[in-house]
């Protein structure tokens, strides 16, 4: 059985979480700061906060920046949940721009349309979140053009993408965004266990997430309402939440960031064995932009279902059945009963239905063998024989 995506653990990696087993601090030691460190240093971003999941790093980074009742927030509807639930935590309303029919990102005609439509109607997003699909980001300098002219923050759910780059830098550093958000569960690129983290190179904006990050408080005297009581005084001057990461989570992180050249490279190596394996099928293999380097958490083929005779769903069954753990990224997300009943209407993106109706992901992960990718090729290319016959 070969999975779509798998963890890539060394023995250094296991050596560094019993380290901190063994230390003095399980939680709130010297080990969450330093991740923070590293992904500060790797990205080129001012400021990183290190937290429990890349969801719990979304919905503080939509309170800093103010989402609250009577605020809209836009995002992708071909993306994980967790990048439109985090605007409903905080009591907001949420919406959906289609996609881009070559990136599969969020399309800026339909974001440029839509925001001018907004405007008129007075209901312009308080907030945008692309969201930068398979690990490859999303035109940011447009997106950062129409905040200007349209009044909006970005969060770049970024998932997907660390170690990916745009017009020459890290997916990171914030010079389009106002924050980004990294995911370190087992199937992204690098992972915590569970972990996530918001980066700016805003000091407000980075002081109100760690502030978030654990319960509203502080011990800074400088922001307390009153002196100090004591050696043991704090205050909690805000509503926050515990989204702590562990320091044996960061551990991990710290020894698996050591190693995330190797991954991109090697994902990069599959991808395009990939391209050429499987160029001259019935398929449409991932765009990559100009000015863009994907970090390849997924690799995306849809099919060409005018050419082929035999269904999405029947294919992607064949798959599975023979052995090829394929997945679908994603359901789109106004499709979901909790969303469908606040009244999405599918008519209103037709690009998500499309890609919806055609779209697989194949394995892709950094210690996928040769020999693994060679029988992914060899199954797709029977399912598509399969379907011919049929
Ligand atoms: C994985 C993922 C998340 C959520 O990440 P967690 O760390 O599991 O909370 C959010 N958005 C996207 C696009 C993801 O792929």
């Amino acid at each position: 059985m070969i999975p779509y995506g798998r963890q890539d653990i060394s023995d250094s990696d296991v050596q560094s979480v019993i380290n901190v087993l063994n230390s003095e601090y399980l939680t709130q030691g010297p080990v969450v700061p330093a991740f923070e460190r590293v992904i500060e240093e790797y990205t080129g971003v001012k400021y990183c906060v290190a937290v429990n999941s890349a969801t719990s790093a979304l919905h503080i980074a939509c309170l800093a920046l103010g989402v609250g009742e009577g605020d809209i927030v836009w995002t992708s509807p071909i993306s994980f949940v967790a990048s439109s639930n985090c605007a409903l935590y905080c009591g907001a309303a949420v919406d959906f721009v289609d996609i881009d029919p070559l990136t599969y990102n969020m399309s800026i005609d339909s974001l440029t349309l839509k925001l001018e439509l907004a405007r008129k109607q007075g209901q312009l997003p308080k907030v945008v979140i692309p969201v930068h699909l398979a690990g490859q980001s999303c035109d940011m300098q447009a997106i950062s053009l129409l905040a200007i002219k349209y009044g909006f923050r970005i969060i770049e759910d970024a998932s997907h993408a660390i170690g990916g780059k745009y017009l020459g830098n890290r997916v990171g550093n914030c010079k389009y965004s106002d924050i980004t958000v990294f995911s370190f569960h087992p199937v992204k690129i690098v992972t915590t266990g569970e972990g996530g983290a918001a980066l700016t190179n805003c000091k407000i904006l980075a002081e109100k997430l760690f502030k978030l990050r654990s319960h509203g408080i502080t011990r800074v005297p400088e922001e307390m309402t009153c002196e100090s009581h004591g050696p043991w005084y704090y205050q909690q001057i805000d509503l926050g939440y515990n989204y702590r990461m562990t320091d044996i989570q960061a551990a991990l992180g710290i020894s698996q960031m050591r190693r995330i050249d190797e991954f991109i490279d090697k994902r990069h190596q599959i991808a395009k064995k990939y391209y050429e394996l499987l160029s001259n099928l019935k398929l449409k293999l991932p765009h990559v932009e100009q000015g863009v380097i994907s970090a390849f958490h997924l690799y995306i083929i849809r099919l060409k279902l005018d050419e082929v005779s035999s269904s999405h769903k029947e294919i992607f069954e064949f798959l599975r059945k023979n052995g090829v753990m394929v997945n679908l990224h994603y359901i789109p997300i106004y499709s979901h009963p909790f969303y469908k009943a606040m009244g999405f209407k599918v008519e209103d993106f037709p690009q998500a239905e499309s890609f919806y109706s055609e779209a697989i992901s194949i394995p892709m992960y950094s210690s996928l063998t040769e020999e693994q990718q060679e029988i992914v090729v060899e199954t797709i290319k029977l399912a598509l024989d399969r379907v011919k016959l049929l």
